[in-house]
């Protein structure tokens, strides 16, 4: 049994999110602390803990955090200027909610690298 997190709260609606986009296997919403003009998060409905536990059989749902984040990049208007997804793996990676999640970040140019 994998412990719930702070996200699927957000998925099952008991704590308020600003939800930007959803479908049937994935739901996006701002992120509560941006680091960029436009930083929101897409995420499974369905726990994948971390990065390392991406494998053939989640595969396409993985694939579709990006279809997300590339459809809402268009619809909001950001897609031609660019934007960058990143996702956090483990401590060193800095990832703190152990639910996977596509950070997009946009509005700005970015610098690089992250440190
Ligand atoms: P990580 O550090 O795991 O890569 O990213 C977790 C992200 O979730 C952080 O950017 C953090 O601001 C965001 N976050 C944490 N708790 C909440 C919350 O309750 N609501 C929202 N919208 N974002 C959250």
């Amino acid at each position: 049994m994998t412990e719930a997190t702070i996200f699927d709260k957000i998925i099952n609606r008991e704590i308020p999110a600003t939800v930007i986009y959803e479908d049937d296997d994935v739901l996006a919403f701002n992120d509560i602390n941006p680091q960029a003009p436009i930083h929101f998060l897409v995420i499974p409905k369905v726990q994948i803990r971390t990065a390392n536990d991406i494998n053939n059989d989640n595969a396409e749902l993985v694939g579709k955090l990006y279809v997300a984040a590339a459809k809402i990049a268009d619809e909001m208007g950001f897609a031609d200027n660019g934007f960058r997804c990143v996702m956090n793996c483990n401590p060193d990676g800095g990832q703190t909610v152990y639910h996977i999640h596509l950070h997009v970040l946009a509005g700005k140019a970015l610098g690089w690298p992250p440190y």
